[in-house]
């Protein structure tokens, strides 16, 4: 705890007042490039992955980068959605799930959540994930059939987000386009899904844009 307060210190009378002036403008308001939508996990890290600064993302994160899909939550994941997608008229949304993903290892094998009751329940979100890679990958060894479910669960997450009524509409309307994303803890590298690849492929320094079939 020691070295967050040193932090505060630091940011407060280093950081803040050498970028006084972008402090002051994000006091009149927000006008983030992206909602980000990520794993709670302590080491992904959106700001430093994207190299962008306050103002520049949404956050939305919770235990396995998941957006249950319209109605079947009563979290605060759909009003998160709402509020970027109405509220400050973000154009792209990302998914970002990662490797090590402690979410997706519970799914797997639920003896990890065993004492974690409210956990299972969250990871009843996640079903068709698990019910993916049962079906579809028995026998894959198991680091690499954690590393596909997290690239799976991020796709089935896009999916859920377009039963979201203001995503639905603005998808339709061209205003709005989603993107998967899983970043991989070893090498720091950032995947996004190709639809026209059908995979994930290391993310160029242009934006690939993602899903949607409209
Ligand atoms: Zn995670």
């Amino acid at each position: 705890m020691q070295s967050l307060l040193r932090g505060i210190h630091h940011f407060r009378n280093g950081i803040f007042e050498q970028q006084r002036e972008l402090f002051a403008r994000l006091v009149e308001g927000q006008s983030p490039e992206a909602l980000f939508i990520g794993c709670s996990d302590s080491r992904v890290a959106p700001s430093m992955i994207t190299q962008s600064g306050p103002g520049d993302l949404f956050e939305l994160r919770n235990a396995g980068n998941m957006i249950p899909p319209y109605g079947a939550s009563n979290g605060g994941e759909a009003a998160a959605v709402e509020f970027a997608v109405v509220g400050l008229g973000v154009k792209d949304i990302i998914i970002c799930g990662h490797t090590c993903c402690g979410a997706i290892g519970g799914l797997l094998d639920p003896t990890t959540v065993e004492k974690m009751p409210l956990m299972r329940t969250w990871l009843e979100h996640a079903e068709t994930t698990r019910r993916i890679m049962e079906e579809n990958y028995p026998d894959v060894p198991d680091t690499a059939r954690r590393n596909i479910a997290v690239q799976e669960h991020a796709l089935l997450q896009i999916e859920n987000l377009q039963t979201h009524p203001c995503v639905a509409v603005r998808l339709q309307r061209r205003e709005l386009t989603l993107h998967a994303w899983v970043y991989k803890l070893e090498t720091g590298e950032v995947f996004a899904y190709s639809p026209e690849a059908g995979r994930y492929l290391p993310l160029a320094a242009e934006l690939v844009p993602v899903a949607r079939q409209t």
